[in-house]
C-alpha cells in the first residue's frame, strides 16, 4: 500500500519541517488534526509524534485534489506529498515549530479512515478522566501525553546509562514467585498444575536482589514493575515501576552517591542541572524541624519556642511544659480575617491531642514578652503567618501516626506530627501568597533534595499489638543498637535511608542484614517464631548461610520521578496504561470474572 512513497519515505516528519526546507519535495504521514475550509483554500493540519504541519489544498491549481481533501475528517490517517513553501509573513503561526512553512500538496492518500472519536487529541478542554482512560489510545495521541511518555523514555535511558557506566548489570527477576508479604497484600496467581497453590506477583524484587548479591553480581539494578494490592489511597497504582538497585560492600554513603548520580542524569534528561551531594538529616531532626519524615524544605522549618514562655504563661495557656511548643511560619501570607483564622482550626488533626494558637496577634497582646522572643527566634517578618501548636496540659496516652519512635519521645512525636501536617496544609492553602512552590528555573530553589537517615528500626503496630519492621525485616539495625533489640526495640535505629524531594519520598533503602543469626534475632523481635520464619523465608535464610557479603541498596519510584519532572498532577499522566484508584483498567475492562471452565481447571470455586 505504501509503494508510492518510494525514496521519500523517510524524508520528513511533521514537526521537523523548517524554513530551510522551503522548495523541497516532502511527504508527511499522520493524522488529520484539524481542518479549516476557506472555500478555495483548504488547510489540513497533519499530526504525528513530532508535531504538526499545515498542508494547503488550492482549488484553483488542483480541483480534484482539493475535492479529495474536502472529504478528510478528524483523525483520518493520510499521506500527503508536496512542496515545502515559506509562509507569507502575515500567516506565520508562532505556536507551532513548523509555523513558518507549509506543504503545498500535489498528492494525497487516505491510509485509513476514522470514526468520529469521543474527543479529539487537539481539543483544548479535556473530557473527564474516565473517558480519557477508556479511550486511552486517543488520549495518548494528545501532545501533552506524547511529551510525558517521551520524557519517561529519556529518563529511563539516562538512568540505565548512568548505572551501566558505574558497573551495574540490569538483571531480571521473576514475576511469578512465592508469597512473602512485605507489608501490602500480594496479588496471587493460581497454579493449574498444582491446584490450591499460588504464585504471588512481587511487591518488590527485594529477596531476589539480595540473592543476586549472594550469587556474586555485586552491582545489580532493574527498572521493574512491582505489584501491591493496597487499599484505596489517592494516587497509588496497583502496579508501579521501581528503579531497584543493590550492591555489595557499600556504606550508605556509597548508595547515596550512586542515587545522586542517577538522579542527576534523570533530571538532566528533563533539562535541569541539579546539585549534589544532597543534604542529610536524621529522622529525629526531620521530625523536630518538619514534623515529617519527608520534609518539604521549600518553606521555613518549624521552631520549638517552649522557652519563650514562663512557667506561669504555660499554665495560663494550659500548655504542657514537657511537650514541644512548635511555631509554624508561612511567609508572605499577610493579615488573616477572622474567618480565615477560624478555617485553620479544623486543619489540625483531631487525633493529635494538641492545642492550636492561630491568633498570634492576640497572643502578642496578652503575652508581649513571649511574642517578641518568638518573633526573634523564628526570624518572622511582619507579613508572615505564625501559628503555634503545643501539647495540651495533660500528656495522656498520645498515639503517634507511625508508632513509637526512638529518641523523639512518643508524646513529642504526636505534637511534631500534628504541627507538620498543619504546616503542609497551610503551605498548600496559601501557595499563591508565599509562591515557594512555583518553579523558578533555578534547580537549587525548585528541587530541594535530602537524605533522611537513621530511621527507627521498629514501629508499634497498634492493631497487631506487636513490633513491626519500619522499613522491611531485612534491614540492618545500627551496629551500636544491637544490644537493645530485645530490651528496648523503640530505641533501635536502622541503617535505613530515604531520598526525599520537596516533601515527596522518591525512594527508600537500607543496608541489609547479611548474617543469618542476626536475621533470626530480627524475626524474633518481630514476634515471628523460628518455624514461622522458616516457613515464610526459609529459602532466603538458608541462602544467607552460604557466604553472604555485606550488601545494601534502594528502590526509587520511577513513576513519581517522571511525574515531578513532567509537572503532572497525577501518576496516571505519566503511565501509558494506568489503573484507576480502584485498580481498574477502563480500556481493557479488567479485572473481570472468568469462565467456569477456567475456574474448574484451577480448582477454584467462587463463593456467591
Ligand atoms: N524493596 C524495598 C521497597 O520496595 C526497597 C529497598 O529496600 O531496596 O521499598
Amino acid at each position: 500500500m505504501l509503494d508510492f512513497l518510494g525514496d521519500l519515505r523517510r524524508s520528513h516528519t511533521c514537526g521537523a519541517l523548517r524554513i530551510t526546507d522551503a522548495g523541497k519535495h516532502a511527504i508527511l504521514m499522520g493524522w488529520v488534526n484539524r481542518r479549516r475550509d476557506l472555500g478555495n483554500l483548504l488547510f489540513i493540519d497533519i499530526r504525528d509524534r513530532t508535531g504538526i504541519t499545515q498542508i494547503v489544498f488550492d482549488k484553483e491549481s488542483n480541483p480534484a485534489l482539493h475535492q479529495k481533501a474536502g472529504e478528510l475528517r478528524n483523525e483520518y490517517v493520510v499521506a500527503a506529498i508536496g512542496t515545502v513553501k515559506k509562509r507569507d509573513s502575515n500567516t506565520v503561526n508562532k505556536n507551532i515549530a513548523t509555523g513558518e512553512v507549509e506543504l503545498i500538496a500535489s498528492e494525497l492518500r487516505v491510509l485509513n479512515e476514522s470514526k468520529q472519536p469521543p474527543f479529539l487529541p487537539g481539543d483544548t478542554v479535556l473530557p473527564n478522566e474516565e473517558m480519557r482512560l477508556k479511550y486511552r489510545y486517543i488520549d495518548l495521541r494528545r501532545d501533552a501525553m506524547q511529551r510525558n511518555i517521551e520524557l519517561r523514555h529519556k529518563i529511563s535511558i539516562a538512568i540505565r546509562e548512568h548505572l551501566s557506566s558505574q558497573g551495574f548489570f540490569e538483571i531480571e527477576t521473576p514475576f511469578m514467585t512465592r508469597s512473602t508479604p512485605e507489608g501490602a497484600r500480594d496479588y496471587l496467581v493460581p497454579s493449574r498444575v498444582q491446584p490450591g497453590s499460588f504464585y504471588a506477583l512481587p511487591q518488590s524484587p527485594q529477596l531476589f536482589k539480595q540473592i543476586l548479591m549472594i550469587s556474586g553480581f555485586d552491582k545489580y539494578f532493574q527498572i521493574v514493575r512491582c505489584f501491591r494490592d493496597e487499599d484505596f489511597r489517592a494516587d497509588r497504582q496497583a502496579e508501579f515501576t521501581q528503579i531497584d538497585l543493590e550492591m555489595s560492600y557499600p556504606q550508605p554513603q556509597v548508595v547515596y552517591e550512586v542515587v545522586e548520580g542517577l538522579l542527576t542524569g534523570a533530571f538532566k534528561a528533563a533539562g535541569h542541572n541539579i546539585k549534589t551531594p544532597f543534604l542529610r538529616m536524621t529522622y529525629d531532626e526531620a521530625m523536630r524541624l518538619y514534623g515529617s519524615d519527608k520534609p518539604d524544605m521549600r518553606l521555613p522549618a518549624m521552631t520549638d519556642v517552649r522557652d519563650a514562655f514562663t512557667a506561669e504563661n504555660l499554665q495560663t495557656l494550659a500548655i504542657s511544659s514537657t511537650l514541644p511548643v512548635v511555631v509554624i511560619r508561612i511567609p508572605k501570607v499577610g493579615e488573616l480575617s477572622r474567618k480565615e483564622r477560624d478555617d485553620i482550626k479544623p486543619m489540625l488533626t483531631a487525633k493529635a491531642n494538641a492545642r492550636l494558637f492561630e491568633d498570634f496577634k492576640r497572643l502578642e497582646k496578652n503575652f508581649p514578652e513571649a511574642a517578641t522572643k518568638i518573633r526573634a527566634k523564628t526570624h518572622a517578618e511582619s507579613d508572615d503567618l505564625i501559628v503555634l501548636v503545643a501539647g495540651n496540659g495533660k500528656p495522656a496516652e498520645h498515639k503517634s501516626e507511625g508508632g513509637v519512635k526512638p529518641e523523639v519521645k512518643q508524646h513529642d512525636h504526636a505534637v511534631y506530627t500534628a504541627a507538620g501536617l498543619l504546616r503542609l496544609a497551610l503551605a498548600q492553602k496559601y501557595a499563591d501568597r508565599h509562591g515557594a512552590f512555583k518553579r523558578t528555573g533555578n534547580p537549587e530553589h525548585d528541587f530541594r533534595f535530602l537524605w533522611v537517615t537513621d530511621f527507627p528500626m521498629f514501629e508499634w503496630d497498634e492493631e497487631g499489638k506487636r513490633w513491626a519492621a519500619a522499613h522491611h525485616p531485612f534491614t540492618s539495625p545500627h551496629e551500636h543498637d544491637m544490644d537493645k533489640l530485645e530490651s528496648n526495640p523503640a530505641a533501635v535505629r536502622a541503617l535505613a535511608y530515604d531520598a526525599v524531594l520537596n516533601g515527596t519520598e522518591l525512594g527508600s533503602g537500607s543496608i541489609r542484614i547479611h548474617r543469618q543469626d542476626i536475621q533470626s534475632k530480627i524475626f524474633h523481635a518481630l514476634g515471628m517464631t523460628e518455624a514461622e520464619a522458616r516457613n515464610r523465608f526459609g529459602f532466603f535464610l538458608e541462602a544467607l548461610e552460604y557466604g553472604t557479603p555485606p550488601h545494601g541498596g534502594i528502590a526509587l519510584g520511577l513513576d513519581r520521578i517522571v511525574m515531578i519532572l513532567a509537572e503532572a498532577d497525577s501518576l496516571r499522566e505519566v503511565i501509558p496504561f494506568p489503573k484507576t484508584a480502584r485498580a481498574v483498567d477502563l480500556m481493557v475492562d479488567a479485572p473481570t470474572p472468568v469462565s467456569e471452565a477456567q475456574l474448574k481447571e484451577l480448582g477454584i470455586q467462587i463463593k456467591k
